[in-house]
């Protein structure tokens, strides 16, 4: 291998590395962009489900249901949103108004250590 060919070969592999190092960029901004709509749609299916709970029409069936578990409902409910915003700032989000839902990449925020504080 003559020294041209090598200085071909290196800067070939320098080329390769640099496209590796901007598709991991892309991929990784893909990532964050995925799980914060995983994210939002998760909530929205949770707001859904307790609107629906919550329907004053419901069908037999699902009185039946209701009827077995108000006793307990109140207080669960609290609870399980308390430990689901906790879970979803410790997941590594953004639990505050204005950017609710956003990854937090790693920053501590202190809009969200506010909230948490107040509901833990
Ligand atoms: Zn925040």
């Amino acid at each position: 291998m003559d020294r041209n060919e090598l200085f071909n070969h290196l800067t070939q592999l320098e080329n390769n590395v640099n496209r590796i190092q901007e598709d991991m960029q892309a991929l990784k901004s893909l990532t964050v962009a995925l799980v914060e709509e995983n994210v939002a749609l998760q909530i929205e299916n949770d707001n859904l489900k307790t609107l629906m709970n919550q329907e004053p029409d419901a069908t037999p069936v699902e009185r039946v249901s209701n009827e077995q578990e108000e006793e307990k409902t109140p207080q669960k409910k609290q609870l399980q949103s308390r430990e689901y915003f906790a879970t979803l700032y410790h997941e590594g989000f953004h639990i505050c108004h204005d950017v609710f839902g956003k990854h937090r990449n790693g920053q501590d925020c202190i809009f969200c250590m506010n909230i948490l504080n107040d509901k833990l």
